[in-house]
């Protein structure tokens, strides 16, 4: 039996979380003299001067009902990589316990690991970046805290497939938290229809990639309620600011425009992979679930340093294990990728002048 309990660090069980101002009274009022704000207002033009709800309720509310799971059951952070943070602090024990990660995959995982003194195992994907369940319940044991699984995973953007991470569910003594950052993009449905199913599952998905807002920072984690007081107790107080909520609202209420986006995404993400397949020094355009696409070319480091000049800018990816030569390239709008398919069509004339 999954025990959230005996998963967590021993001194977090007892620990009495923070108490703000906001947690102490939630009554009306209309004198507030309690949190050392500022009551004369702000130095801006606007008003900040209260301190933003710690726990977002209006926003979780309506993500509520958007994602179809309890608002008590999402957790809300400054970015994903806050949730990230969070999960390998209040489970993974310095020096004893471990994450597993499967690499090729997102890199903030082993830098959070890194940064709280947290050893990283790795099970690399097969090489058609498929999920090896078998291989990943052979390496765990009792240490194993956490296992991240991204799907659609970056660089390689393919999904993961249903049942290799079903069986992983079922077998894994740790958490398994299922990073869902591109879901928009594919047409899989998320795994947070599962979580009444897996008391040991997580889902993170994010508002940076499609609903386009990467600089207000919002990450989500969906989980069992449990899990979710549990991250709730150890977060930093106002971790999301006033402007990232009312943001956020209004990107809900605005979703259409988002779908839209994520439409015009889809259609330019087909004409960029065919395209692509058709020049010259490409040898792979892998298949995408995502926003962006994996390209295996020749001399990738050489075209990665031509589109530079040419003032464009895609991921080099090509010293990444099971990536080699590769480039990752994020779907742009349709003069930037006519952009990007010009200057890699010019790019072989330019190795032959230098040969
Ligand atoms: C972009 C991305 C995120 C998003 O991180 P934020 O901190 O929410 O911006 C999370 N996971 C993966 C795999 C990503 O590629």
């Amino acid at each position: 039996m999954f025990s959230l309990q005996k998963l967590l660090r021993p001194h977090l069980l007892g620990l009495s979380p923070y108490s703000s101002a906001r947690d102490e009274f939630s009554g009306t009022a209309s004198v507030f003299l309690d949190a050392n704000e500022n009551s004369f207002g702000s130095a801006t033009a606007e008003d900040f001067n209260r301190y933003p709800d710690p726990h977002q309720r209006r926003v979780k509310r309506m993500l509520a009902r958007l994602k179809e799971v309890p608002a008590d059951q999402i957790f809300l952070g400054n970015g994903s990589d806050e949730p990230i943070d969070l999960l390998i602090r209040a489970f993974c024990r310095p020096g004893e316990d471990h994450i597993i990660i499967l690499p090729p995959t997102y890199g903030m995982y082993s830098v959070s690991a890194n940064i709280n003194a947290v050893e990283v195992k790795e099970v690399l994907l097969r090489s058609d970046f498929s999920l090896d369940a078998e291989a990943v319940l052979q390496q765990a044991n009792a240490n194993s805290k956490i296992l991240f699984i991204c799907s659609p995973n970056n660089p390689t953007a393919n999904l993961m497939e249903k049942g290799a991470v079903e069986q992983i569910l079922k077998g894994f003594p740790g958490l398994v938290v299922v990073d869902e950052a591109y879901i928009d993009f594919c047409k899989e449905e998320s795994w947070t229809c599962k979580l009444d199913e897996y008391p040991n599952l997580v889902v993170l998905q994010t508002f940076s990639k499609a609903w386009g807002l990467a600089a207000l920072r919002l990450g989500m984690a969906f989980g069992s309620k449990e899990l979710v007081d549990l991250l709730d107790k150890i977060k930093p107080p106002y971790n999301i600011n006033q402007l990232t909520q009312e943001y956020a609202l209004r990107a809900i209420t605005n979703r259409d425009k988002m779908k839209r986006q994520v439409s015009l995404t889809l259609y330019e993400r087909e004409q960029l992979a065919k395209k692509l397949t058709e020049l010259p020094l490409v040898e792979k355009v892998y298949p995408t679930d995502a926003n962006f696409i994996l390209v295996k070319v020749q001399e990738a480091r050489a075209m990665y340093n031509f589109l530079l000049e040419k003032g464009i800018v895609v991921r080099d990816r090509s010293r990444v294990k099971l990536c080699e030569e590769c480039l990752r390239i994020t779907i742009g709008t349709p003069d930037e990728n006519e952009q990007l398919l010009e200057a890699m069509a010019a790019f072989p004339e330019k190795l032959k002048q230098e040969a």
